[in-house]
């Protein structure tokens, strides 16, 4: 992946889409009857990546344009050994999260192991298929390179009875596993290595999660793929550029067979975000190993963690249509990502105040044991949003970083002998410090103008500076985790050594001593809130307790990384 195609915010404006331009075409030639029919094929051996979001949106987009479309979700479950039930659930569920319906389209590649077995039958019987005992190395070395082309298996001419009393053979269980493998007969000298004599079935005495023992042979991923497609009847089979090679193999041997249709498949370029990596095998290795608390940490660029980061579904389908939908292979900047969320959270997410590191401010001349209810806004643009009422009294805190003992020019917000708004609240001016032994600022005492109730200054004087703040009698304790990118350059897996090398140790700080307006004592499970001056925050509802309230930073209000990374 060259860095010359990185995808800039800039660029992503109006995206192209040329999946959508053929089908488009497609259904005005009335061609399929002027029907579409996709599938989303995941393999359930692992939980939706932010690129699968994009073959999703994709898939599921395509239909949904069209008066007589339907996409299906078909479980690609072949490979018995790596999969898992635990793998299905989660990616239904997280579908269904990202707004999609499958409705009754819900299969399984290991529906159709009956089928399969009879069509590769039918390619015996053709002479087109033959059982092969050439051991894995023989076999490597008969396959030929980029360069020279193969040799024919010496078992290539073995006779159809042969052919068939072997595959029976394989299928009763009677051959031991690795001993000999179904293989198509194409062409050995193919410049596409794909259509060498491909394996097409394999032995494999393991337990299936949805089969059970009734098999112990297994058919491959281009034997079976094509296949389904055809058996479900689907019109445009979109996959990832790395199949454009597999291809011809996919038309041969619907070809080759009476199939239902054959369906057209058409690649695109996958997804790459920078700062993240999306290998299924080396997100688990991450979750085995500790590295991160789960598939549905935050920091995941999985659809769960995302999630639970507080992604809406809609920002991940905005940014699934910005990025648009090409041949080219490009890097997509983080950025573009996180700028989805923000827009999306601007519009529609609550305001609240909340202070992350907390000091006390003490109001001297504020009446002790007097309360009062300030209004404020829950959104600046949006009235429909209303209104809520905060509680004031004598002591409150303040963000540690919003005083200065020792102000820079131009500082703004509370220093010593200067004046200060509490948004919605007053005007306060600090007269003193105190400090602990250490000189530490431990408490700042101010005194406020009864005037300015509202924040409003009735003999028009000028003040520049505003800050949040909560009451210290009425704030709800929470944890705040702020997250940043889980790796530290844009491209993890590139140079030299292990990706994990390049983990960023600062992804995850965790501040327990939070202070949040009491409005959110009672909360929704995920919901999402702007805290004022700070950033876009969600409720985490897999470790909020009675006890414990939990929220992830799901964005800065501002991209922190754009400067660095250009
Ligand atoms: P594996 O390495 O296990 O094959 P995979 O990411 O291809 O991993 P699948 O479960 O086979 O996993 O993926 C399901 C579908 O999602 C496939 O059609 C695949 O092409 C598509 N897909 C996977 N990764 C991306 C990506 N980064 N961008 C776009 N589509 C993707
Ligand atoms: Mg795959």
């Amino acid at each position: 992946m060259a860095t010359e195609n990185n995808t800039t915010e800039e660029q992503v404006i109006s995206a192209p889409n040329f999946v959508r331009n053929i089908v488009a075409e497609d259904v005005k030639n009335n061609k399929n009857g002027g029907k579409v029919v996709t599938r989303f094929p995941p393999e359930p051996n692992g939980y939706l990546h932010i690129g699968h979001a994009k073959s999703i949106c994709l898939n599921f987009g395509l239909p949904a344009e069209s008066a007589n479309g339907k996409c299906h979700l078909r479980f690609d479950d072949t490979n018995p050994e790596k999969e898992d039930v635990e793998y299905s659930r989660a990616i239904e569920e997280d579908v269904k999260w990202l707004g999609f319906d499958w409705a009754e389209d819900l299969y399984h590649a290991s529906d159709y192991f009956d089928q399969l077995y009879q069509y590769a039958v039918a390619l015996i019987k053709k002479g087109k298929a033959y059982v092969c005992h050439l051991s894995p190395d023989e076999a490597r070395e008969y396959r030929g390179t980029l360069k020279e082309p193969g040799k024919n298996s010496p078992y290539r001419d073995r006779s159809i009875e042969e052919n068939m009393q072997l595959f029976e053979s394989m299928k009763n269980g009677e051959l031991a596993e690795g001993e000999c493998v179904l293989r198509a007969k194409i062409d050995m000298s193919s410049p596409n290595i794909n259509m060498r004599d491909p394996i097409i079935y394999r032995i494999r005495k393991v337990h299936h999660h949805r089969t059970g023992d009734d098999w112990c042979i297994y058919p491959m991923y281009d034997f079976t793929h094509c296949l389904s497609d055809s058996i479900e009847g689907i019109t445009h089979s979109v996959c990832t550029l790395e199949f454009e090679d597999h291809r011809p193999l996919y038309d041969w041997v619907l070809d080759e067979l009476e199939t239902p249709c054959h369906p057209q498949q058409i690649e695109f370029a996958r997804l790459n975000l920078d700062y993240t990596i999306m290998s299924k095998r080396k997100l688990l290795e991450l979750v085995e190993n500790g590295y991160v608390n789960g598939w549905d940490d935050p920091r995941m660029p999985t659809i769960s963690g995302m999630r639970r980061r507080g992604f809406t579904p809609e920002s991940i389908r905005t940014f699934c249509e910005r990025i648009g939908v090409t041949k080219k292979d490009s890097v997509i900047e983080t950025g573009v990502l996180e700028n989805c969320i923000r827009e999306d959270l601007d519009k529609k997410a609550p305001r609240v105040m909340a202070v992350l590191d907390p000091i006390k401010v003490v109001i001297e001349n504020y009446p002790d044991g007097q309360e009062e209810m300030l209004t404020a806004k829950n959104h600046p643009n949006d009235e429909t949003l209303g209104t809520r009422e905060i509680p004031f009294c004598k002591e409150i805190y303040i963000e540690r970083g919003d005083f200065a003992e020792e102000p820079p020019k131009k500082f703004f917000r509370m220093k010593p002998g200067g004046e200060v708004r509490l948004r919605y609240a007053y005007i306060v001016k600090c007269e003193s410090v105190v400090h602990d032994e250490q000189g530490n600022v431990i408490e700042i005492r101010c005194s406020y103008d009864q005037e300015t109730r509202g924040g409003k200054t009735p003999d028009g004087r000028k003040i520049k500076g505003t800050i949040h703040w909560v009451s210290a009698k009425h704030a709800v304790d929470a944890e705040v985790r702020l997250y940043d990118r889980l790796f530290n350059v844009p491209n993890p897996d590139a140079g030299e050594g292990d990706y994990k090398g390049n983990l960023n140790p600062e992804s995850l700080e965790i501040r327990v001593n939070c202070k949040v307006e009491p409005s959110l004592a009672q909360i929704d499970a995920e919901q999402r809130y702007q805290f004022e001056r700070i950033g876009y925050f969600c409720h985490d509802a897999k470790d909020s307790d009675e006890g414990v309230l939990v929220f992830n930073r799901v964005a800065t209000l501002r991209d922190s990384w754009a400067k660095l990374s250009r």
